[in-house]
């Protein structure tokens, strides 16, 4: 699937649009989800140009690689649910069609500040 420069992410990273930031450096941007599903819903999105994690795995710099999952940690940390400072979280990522997947550039969603509760409904 071939990147679409217009989707929603690609717009918060170019600053066409605002987000409630949480964490930003060289690999990742961090961001509130618009419509939380837990107490606590962050997104981790890499700033390179990947659909998905297919894509990323596939396409991505072991510098990228290594920055966006570091960044998950740093922005748990953050939010006060790494295991270093809190009770945990889930992290998620949907992929494309079967995944549920709604915005086409890659995203880790962070749940937590409760039990996030069953993994599949
Ligand atoms: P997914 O279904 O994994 O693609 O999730 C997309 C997520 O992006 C959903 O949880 C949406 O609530 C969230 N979302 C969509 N637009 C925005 C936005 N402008 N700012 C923050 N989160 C958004």
């Amino acid at each position: 699937m071939n990147y679409d420069e217009n989707n929603i992410f690609a717009k918060i990273l170019r600053g066409e649009i605002p987000c409630k930031k949480i964490y930003e450096d060289e690999f990742v941007l961090s961001f509130h989800d618009i419509n939380p599903q837990k107490k606590i819903h962050a997104l981790v999105i890499p700033k390179g140009k990947f659909t998905d994690l297919d894509d990323f795995s596939l396409n991505a710099s072991s510098d990228e690689i290594v920055g966006l999952i570091k960044g998950i940690n740093l922005v748990a940390k953050k939010l006060g649910i790494s295991t270093e400072v809190g009770k945990g979280y889930r992290a998620l990522a949907n992929i494309s069609d079967h995944g549920g997947q709604e915005v086409p550039h890659l995203h880790f969603h962070l749940f937590g500040g409760e039990r996030v509760g069953k993994m599949v409904e």
